[in-house]
C-alpha cells in the first residue's frame, strides 16, 4: 500500500482518500486474484508460458471447450482484448482474460469465466443483484439504484435492478414448513392493473411460536403461501401439505368456503378484531344506527367474548350471543345483526376446541385471537406498492413477491449452513 500526503491534510481529506480507496481497492484485488488464479491453473493444465506441455502430457482441466466439450488438448492465445468486466458487491471487477485455443476443435475461448460461474453476458453478480433487491424491496427502484451507489459503491442502474427483481421473482411462494399451530389467511387488494379494484394479494402465514419478553410477546410467524390475482383455490393447492391446528378467517365467505373444503376436520375461528369492526360498521353505515349504538354493540361483543374467554361456559356464551343478535335486530340494525349471525359457527372455537391453536390465546382477560400479524404484513406490503403509481400487474407480483421471500426468509435468502470449513479466500494487508 501507499501513503501519498501533500504536508499537512485534515481528517475530512483523510476521510474521502480513504473512502476514495475503500471504494476502488476490494474489486482490484478481486481482479487481481482472479488474474493470478487463472495464470497458475493454466500452468498446471498447458503448462508453463513458452513451455507447453504436449496434449498427452496434459491434465483434465476444470473447464471444457465451449465448442466441442473437450477437456484436455490446449494451446495458449495470449488475452482477450478487451477486459472482462462485472459488476460485484465491491465494485466493478476488470480483468484480463487469458484466450485458449482447443486443439480438437480450432476453437479459441477464455475459460476465466465458466471457471467463476459467469454466463457469457453476465453483467452483475447474483450476491449484487440480491442486494440491489434488497433495498428495491423497501424503496423505489430509482432511490435504491442511488442508496446502492451511495452506500456501497456498486452502480446499477434503477431500469436494472427492476429487471434482477423480475427475473428472480417466483410467480408465487409456497410452504417450507408443514406442521403449523395456527394458519392465518387473508387477503388485500393491491392498485395494479387494469381493473379499477385492482387485484388481489392473497396470503397464508403459519404461527409456529409464541414467547414473551418482558412486556412483549413476540409471536414467530412463517409465511407458507403467497398468491397475486390469482384465486383462493390457488392458494388451496398450495397449502395442499400444511396442516394447521387451527385456522383463524377474518370473515370473508370465500375464505371461510376454502378452510371448509380443504381442512375439513380443522377448527376455524373468526378473528375477533375483525368481527367486532365488521359489526360496528355494519350497524354504523348499513344500518344507519348512532355511533353510540354501534358503539354499544361492539362493547357488549367485547363483554360477551371476555366473560365467555373467563367463564369457559360455552352455553352462557352462546345464549348472549344470540341475545346480542336479538337486541340488533330489536334496534332495527339489522346489517349489524346478520353480521353477528354469520359468525356463529366460527365466532367460539377457542371454546369448543380450546387446546387447538393454543398459543395464539394471551392472558389479557380477553381472547386475543386476531389475524393482526397478518394485517401489519398486508400494510408493510402495501406501503411499497402505494408509491402513487399504477403497477402492471407483473411489476407488482415481483416486487411484492421478493420482498416476502426476503421478509421471511425462502429461496435467495433462505439461510444457508454454517461452512465447515475456513473460508477459502482470505485477504490481508502485508505486515
Ligand atoms: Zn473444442
Amino acid at each position: 500500500m501507499r501513503i501519498e500526503l501533500d504536508g499537512i491534510v485534515g481528517l475530512g481529506e483523510l476521510e474521502d482518500a480513504a473512502l476514495a480507496f475503500g471504494r476502488s481497492a476490494p474489486a482490484q484485488l478481486v481482479a487481481d486474484a482472479i488474474e493470478s488464479m487463472v495464470a497458475d491453473l493454466l500452468d498446471v493444465v498447458v503448462g508453463p508460458f513458452g513451455l507447453p506441455l504436449a496434449t498427452e502430457d496434459q491434465s483434465e482441466a476444470l473447464f471444457a471447450c465451449t465448442r466441442c466439450a473437450s477437456r484436455r488438448g490446449f494451446r495458449r492465445r495470449g488475452f482477450r482484448p478487451k477486459l472482462r468486466k462485472v459488476t460485484t458487491v465491491c465494485g466493478q471487477v476488470a480483468f484480463r482474460s487469458q484466450q485458449l485455443e482447443c486443439l480438437t476443435c480450432g476453437r479459441r475461448f477464455a475459460p476465466a469465466a465458466e471457471l467463476l460461474g459467469l454466463t457469457p453476458h453476465q453483467r452483475r453478480t447474483d450476491q449484487l443483484s440480491e442486494m440491489a433487491a434488497s433495498l428495491a424491496v423497501e424503496v423505489a427502484y430509482a432511490k435504491a439504484s442511488r442508496l446502492l451507489a451511495e452506500l456501497a459503491g456498486p452502480q446499477v442502474s434503477a431500469r436494472s435492478i427492476r429487471r434482477d427483481v423480475i427475473a428472480m421473482a417466483p410467480d408465487r411462494v409456497g410452504p417450507e414448513v408443514c406442521e403449523v399451530p395456527v394458519l392465518l389467511l387473508d387477503g388485500t387488494g393491491e392498485r395494479a392493473g387494469q381493473t379499477k379494484g385492482g387485484v388481489a394479494l392473497n396470503l397464508a402465514i403459519g404461527l409456529v411460536a409464541r414467547t414473551r419478553q418482558g412486556q412483549r410477546v413476540k409471536v414467530e410467524a412463517r409465511l407458507l403461501g403467497a398468491t397475486l390475482g390469482e384465486g383462493w383455490s390457488v392458494m388451496g393447492d398450495l397449502l395442499a401439505e400444511v396442516r394447521p391446528g387451527l385456522i383463524l378467517v377474518d370473515g370473508e365467505e370465500e375464505l371461510s368456503a376454502l378452510a371448509a373444503e380443504r381442512f375439513p376436520d380443522v377448527p376455524v375461528q373468526r378473528c375477533l378484531w375483525h368481527l367486532s369492526r365488521g359489526v360496528y360498521r355494519a350497524a354504523r353505515y348499513t344500518d344507519k344506527s348512532s355511533h353510540d349504538l354501534a358503539t354499544d354493540f361492539g362493547a357488549q361483543l367485547e363483554t360477551l367474548l371476555t366473560n365467555a374467554y373467563r367463564s369457559h361456559d360455552l352455553n352462557a356464551a352462546r345464549t348472549a350471543y344470540d341475545d346480542l343478535i336479538d337486541d340488533a335486530e330489536a334496534c332495527g340494525a339489522r346489517a349489524a345483526a346478520a353480521h353477528l349471525r354469520g359468525a356463529t359457527d366460527e365466532v367460539f372455537t377457542f371454546l369448543t376446541h380450546p387446546a387447538a391453536g393454543r398459543l395464539l390465546f394471551g392472558d389479557k382477560g380477553r381472547p386475543e385471537v386476531g389475524t393482526g400479524v397478518l394485517e401489519r404484513v398486508m400494510r408493510e406490503m402495501n406501503r411499497r406498492t402505494d408509491v402513487g403509481v399504477r403497477w402492471s400487474i407483473p411489476g407488482v407480483r415481483a416486487i411484492l413477491m421478493v420482498k416476502l421471500q426476503r421478509k421471511y426468509h425462502h429461496g435467495p435468502w433462505a439461510p444457508t449452513p454454517a461452512p465447515h470449513h475456513p473460508p477459502t479466500a482470505r485477504f490481508s494487508l502485508a505486515p
